[in-house]
């Protein structure tokens, strides 16, 4: 099985940048944005990142804010804050290279057993394991699992390490996740083209359709969410969130949750003065816009607000700042509010706001 995977990997397997090198340091960083999200989306960021930090010492020393906004788009943002943490740790503790230790590496923010098995493998070959979402469906397919494979983690795990190919665990590893990516797909899977199709259970039962098994999954929860774009003259008002939240870091317009019993504009108002500590006014709707997280979503009703009276304050947030709208692309927005961008720049040029 190993050498039929590796045959099929020679002819078939993807060129990735990331495969190109075998500085840990670029492969970890595409681990963890590949955590999460497609590689095709990657690539981009990738060539990015690593033009703009292209080693554990530029990143240690880069301002949070350049490392968000380099990471802006791609979610799931604690993973970013994590790098630049463990860039930190590697400069204190590891002279600035990255560590061939399992240990070590596990010990760093960020990286759990299969990203280390990636990077570990990928960079020094070191014969470890992975089990990323590919391998698990492949694997669950392979041996007709029959529960859901979150179900069976010690058993894939033991599964992933007797296949793995001793000699060549960089190869191999490389040859399993590109297999479930572009053969063992979720859906309509190519089994025709597979190189383990002889020894494949759910193949051999005609299961590969129904396999693997998905936990049920409740659905997920709605938030109204309120914000409000207040403009004090040329100026925007924006906030960075808290260290302690979802989207730690990022920037963005201030807002909340409505309450029972309380309007969008009520809620804007009350949640700023709360936030923020100044009094404004609403002066119309902007937009309303529909956004999709993980374990869940949100209408997000936008006002254009004048600012009253008050000091801004960081009451409820880690910075407040008075910006002017040429200058919001320069930080770090979660998704749900750079949808609001367009809205917000149409209806500045309406009024002969200059951009
Ligand atoms: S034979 Fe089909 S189901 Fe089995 S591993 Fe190959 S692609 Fe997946």
């Amino acid at each position: 099985m190993r050498q039929s995977l590796q045959r099929w990997y020679c002819q078939q397997g993807r060129d990735l940048p990331w495969r190109r090198t075998r500085d840990p340091y670029a492969i970890w960083v595409a681990e963890v944005m590949l955590q999460q999200t497609q590689v095709a989306t990657v690539i981009p960021y990738f060539q990015r990142w690593m033009e703009a930090l292209p080693g554990i010492p530029e990143l240690a020393t880069a301002p949070q804010q350049q490392v968000l906004k380099l990471w802006e788009g791609l979610g799931y943002y604690r993973r970013a804050l994590n790098l630049h943490r463990a860039a930190q740790i590697l400069m204190q503790e590891h002279g600035g290279q990255f560590p061939r230790n399992l240990e070590q590496v596990l010990a760093l923010p960020g990286i759990g057993r299969t990203t280390a098995g990636g990077i570990l493998s990928a960079a020094f070959d070191l014969p470890l394991p992975i089990l990323e979402g590919n391998v698990k469906r492949v694997l669950a397919r392979l041996v007709a699992l029959p529960q859901p494979p979150a179900r069976c983690l010690p058993l894939l795990w033991r599964l992933s390490q007797q296949l793995l190919d001793p000699e060549q665990p960089r190869t191999f590893n490389q040859a399993l996740m590109d297999l479930g990516a572009t053969i063992c797909r979720p859906r309509q899977p190519r089994c025709g083209q597979c190189p383990w199709q002889a020894d494949c259970a759910a193949y051999n039962r005609g299961q590969q359709q129904h396999l693997p098994m998905s936990e049920h999954r409740p659905s997920r929860p709605h938030k109204q969410i309120a914000v409000a774009i207040v403009l004090r003259g040329k100026e925007i008002l924006i906030d960075r969130r808290l260290e302690s939240s979802m989207l730690s870091g990022l920037w963005e317009f201030p807002g909340g949750k409505i309450e029972p019993g309380e309007t969008p504009a009520e809620c804007v108002v009350r949640e700023v003065k709360e936030e923020i500590g100044i009094d404004i006014e609403v002066v119309a709707p902007l937009a309303t816009i529909e956004h999709a997280y993980t374990h869940f979503t949100i209408t997000l009703i936008a006002f254009i607000c004048r600012y009253l009276r008050g000091e801004a304050q960081a009451l409820q947030c880690s910075e407040v700042r008075w910006v002017e709208p040429a200058e919001l692309s320069q930080f770090p927005f979660p998704a749900a509010n750079q949808k609001l961008f367009p809205y917000l720049y149409a209806w500045l040029e309406a009024r002969g706001h200059l951009l």
